[in-house]
């Protein structure tokens, strides 16, 4: 057993995380929909071997995978983090229930505004955080967080005193960063590590588009001084051993990286329906319609799923 992956503390919060951060998004019902059963063995898995840091939210239907994982731990040996699209006080409210409930945890660790854009919707989520800094005070919530695809939100949010942890997506390619390059992003985030806030990056393989250079993209992102954790997606043994593998420093075996690292594309199935809903749901402009079906420019796409979410047709999938 393997315990050797690096601890740090996230920002100013006290809490110490593995610079490994599962990202459950893969293995929910927008990505592989394991069993829960399964999913819940992977994590546990992690666990055992020195991974303490989860990342869920409210949109990706992962709660019961982390509820089974976590059912008989000791609660303080994983962190959780999860975020919600909520901005009303009582939205948010709702939203921390949710989870605690569906999780059955009595505090969460971490949450996030999903999907920050800047300044202004940051604003335009005050009551949301009013709710979280009341939530943070009554011991609910140990610390708040924003996740963001732009430069100028990490900018915005480095000079939030609210604001503990920021999520922002990295990689050293830019893919997926809406506004700027990822040297633009590495600005931001030495800017907000400065004023004490947490950073962990989301996205280092860009979103499977990197898969073929893991390596190189995942240790891109372990060597950046102000990045105390990095969220990667998992949803099989071997993406976890060959995560475990770069994460430890050491060399993941070539069989288990051939395995591993073929391309993933976005499926749209033949009875697309043309109703454009992903369209909109899709902040990279990755997808349009044409002659009544939705298309997707692979060059844009960062197979994040997001817009599996919003299909009524359920014709959508990330394989
Ligand atoms: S097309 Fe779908 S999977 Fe691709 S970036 Fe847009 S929302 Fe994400
Ligand atoms: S949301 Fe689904 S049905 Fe509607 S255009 Fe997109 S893929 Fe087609």
């Amino acid at each position: 057993m393997n315990h050797s992956i690096e601890k740090r503390l996230l920002g100013r919060t006290n809490i110490a995380v593995s610079r490994l951060c599962f990202g459950t998004l893969t293995i929910g019902p927008l990505q592989a929909n394991l069993p829960i059963h399964e999913g819940a063995q992977l994590i546990r898995e992690a666990v055992k071997r020195g991974v303490n840091f989860f990342d869920t939210a409210q949109l990706y239907g992962t709660y019961p995978y982390v509820r089974e994982a976590i059912s008989g731990m000791n609660r303080s040996d994983v962190v959780i983090a999860s975020r919600s699209y909520d901005y009303t006080y009582e939205g948010m409210q709702k939203a921390v229930s949710l989870a605690l409930e569906s999780m059955d945890i009595d505090y969460i660790d971490l949450f996030l505004l999903h999907e920050q854009e800047s300044a202004l919707t940051l604003k335009g989520h005050a009551e949301a955080i009013r709710y979280l800094k009341n939530a943070r005070d009554e011991g609910i919530v140990r610390a708040i967080g924003v996740s963001t695809h732009y430069v100028q939100c990490v900018r915005a949010a480095a000079m939030m005193p609210e604001i503990d942890v920021i999520h922002p997506m990295l990689n050293y390619s830019g893919i997926g960063i809406a506004d700027g390059s990822a040297s633009d992003m590495l600005e931001a985030i030495r800017i907000a590590h400065f004023q004490g806030k947490g950073i962990y990056s989301m996205k280092a393989i860009g979103g499977g588009a990197l898969l073929r250079d893991v390596k190189g993209a995942l240790r891109f992102a372990i060597k950046q001084p102000y990045v105390d954790s990095i969220a990667v997606g998992i949803k099989t043994w071997d993406e976890l051993e060959m995560d475990l593998a770069i994460f430890e420093g050491r060399e993941p075996d070539k069989a288990l990286f051939e395995r591993t690292c073929l391309n993933k594309v976005l499926i749209i199935e033949p009875w697309c329906a043309g109703c454009g809903q992903c369209v909109d749901r899709c902040s990279h402009g990755a997808l349009s319609i044409s002659h009544g079906h939705a298309v997707v420019d692979e060059t844009r796409c960062v197979l994040c799923g997001y817009c599996q979410a919003v299909c009524p047709e359920v014709c959508m999938k990330v394989v």
